[in-house]
């Protein structure tokens, strides 16, 4: 795929996007509905693919992960999408009230779409919602790491919308890279930090708005008063989701030192429970490649050779595992911050623990460090946790869960910083695609006149008055 064909997409996109910029709620609706209804009818052959290209993933996990999510994201789309169209009257100032104000959400053309291969469905198909909902054209990037997965959604989207209203680019990261220096009306990236800051670089040449949405390392901090049961439940399940191949994956923990054992065992145990066995388990999810299995082994071995403990889930048959690229949940104790583990982001079940004593010293600890993506606390203190929502920024938190913030329809979705730059998901997908046109409506009579020029002094006395009332 050349610059030149996915050009004469992108022109043939906006040529069509030109001569209807305003679609009716009737068509965008119509094209949520096909959209929900070829991906239900295709979730079989998505759940497949999605599995082949892992080596293995839980069609459960597909289904709750992928498809649920949406299928509820069509759902309130469909719902709200109307209402969100409106045009929004809006106080104009006292001096020029004669005139109307007004908000006019207007599609903003064409829409780029560069998503990860993590959940390859849910990130490409997420972005789409908003951008169809809004009244745009859409073009979409999958990973190069889920071949299957992307072939068969330009297959399956393909047989609902023409060209020129949704486009599937496949390819390399060749091809990546020639999209991302398309002249698009917004880029949405979904995917590495590194990467993020390229594609802002390419998408700046061309002055296209980006949205990034990005990774990092996301804390849990473990107050004293957390119910330890509950809280190793909820983060052995948020963390193994997908093999912990997941944006807001927790990365590392800081909690008590005198509580570090208990919580271990726990999270081993929680695990054991949750996957009896790893390596043949159809529940477990593989690593996606053998790049990013071998990366882990060596997050692993860096951080042991550097003094760590590793307490490892299950006492499956190494080899085993590293012929189906399974890595079972590896708790790191005795961490430094020389390690890598502490460094890079993890996206993987490893997960490390530093000792914290105090909320002050976990709250600078991670106030020191690149804003991340989600923040999780687990505790019963109603003011340590108002201080965590106040003093600390992150894209997103969920209180004593994991994730959860992620699936909330009415909630902004999206990072801060490195972890990324604007948000989507409902309404705030909606606006994120739109232009919000502000319009000023003036009345046959207005005061305008007497601003205008000869100025004189009766000028004078209608600024002081205008001084006065502003
Ligand atoms: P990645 O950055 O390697 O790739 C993402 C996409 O970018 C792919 O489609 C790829 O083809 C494309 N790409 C690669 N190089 C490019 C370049 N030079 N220019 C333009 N595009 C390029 O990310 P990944 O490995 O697919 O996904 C994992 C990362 O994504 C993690 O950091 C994770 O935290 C992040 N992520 C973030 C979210 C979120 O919503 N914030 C969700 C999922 C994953």
């Amino acid at each position: 795929m050349t610059k030149n064909d996915l050009m004469n997409t992108l022109e043939s996109q906006r040529l069509a996007f030109n001569q209807n910029p305003y679609p009716s709620w009737a068509a965008r609706k119509s094209k949520l509905i096909k959209l929900g209804q070829v991906i239900a009818a295709h979730e079989k052959e998505f759940q497949k693919a999605i599995s082949h290209d892992f080596g293995n993933r839980a069609v459960q996990e597909t289904t709750l992960t992928e498809m649920l999510v949406i299928k509820a994201g069509i759902s309130h789309a469909l719902k709200h999408t109307k209402h969100w169209m409106r045009r929004r009257k809006v106080a104009t100032a006292l001096p020029y009230k004669m005139g109307s104000s007004q908000i006019v959400p207007q599609p903003l053309g064409v829409v780029g779409i560069i998503s990860p291969w993590n959940y390859p469905l849910q990130l490409a198909i997420m972005p789409l919602i908003g951008a169809l909902g809004a009244g745009n054209r859409v073009m979409i990037k999958p990973s190069e790491f889920t071949p299957e997965l992307s072939k068969l959604m330009k297959k399956v989207l393909a047989t609902v919308f023409t060209d020129d209203e949704v486009y599937v680019a496949i390819g390399g990261v060749d091809v990546a890279k020639t999209f991302s220096s398309l002249p698009f009306d917004h880029l949405v990236f979904t995917g590495s930090t590194d990467v993020g800051r390229m594609v802002a670089g390419a998408a700046a040449k061309n002055l296209t708005p980006v949205t990034l949405e990005l990774g990092g390392k996301s804390p849990v901090i473990i107050d004293d008063t957390a119910d330890m049961d509950l809280t190793t439940t909820r983060i052995a399940n948020g963390k193994l989701m997908n093999a912990g191949q997941t944006c807001v994956a927790p990365d590392y923990i800081l909690m008590a030192a005198d509580k570090i054992d208990g919580f271990t065992k726990s999270m081993i145990n929680k695990a054991e429970t949750f996957y009896p066995t790893i390596a043949a388990n159809p529940d477990y999810t593989s690593i996606i490649s053998d790049g990013h299995y071998a990366r882990l082994q060596d997050l692993l071995e860096d951080a042991e050779n550097k003094g760590a403990r590793i307490h490892t889930a299950g006492s499956d048959d190494k080899q085993q595992l590293a012929k189906e690229r399974r890595v079972p949940l590896s708790i790191v104790t005795n961490t430094a911050p020389d390690m890598r583990i502490m460094q890079e982001e993890i996206f993987g079940p490893l997960l490390p623990i530093v000792a914290s004593d105090s909320l002050e010293h976990a709250m600078d600890y991670i106030g020191e460090k690149a804003r991340p993506l989600a923040l999780y606390w687990f505790g019963n203190d109603r003011k340590k946790r108002e201080r965590v929502l106040t003093e600390s920024i992150s894209g997103g938190v969920s209180i004593n869960e994991i994730a959860w913030h992620l699936v909330q329809e009415n909630l902004p979705f999206g990072g801060v910083g490195p972890s990324g730059m604007g948000a989507y998901h409902g309404e705030h997908g909606f606006k994120t695609f739109s232009h919000m046109k502000g319009v000023f409506i003036q009345s046959r009579f207005s005061a305008g006149k007497m601003l205008m020029p000869p100025y004189t002094d009766k000028t004078s006395m209608i600024f002081k008055l205008m001084k006065k009332i502003m």
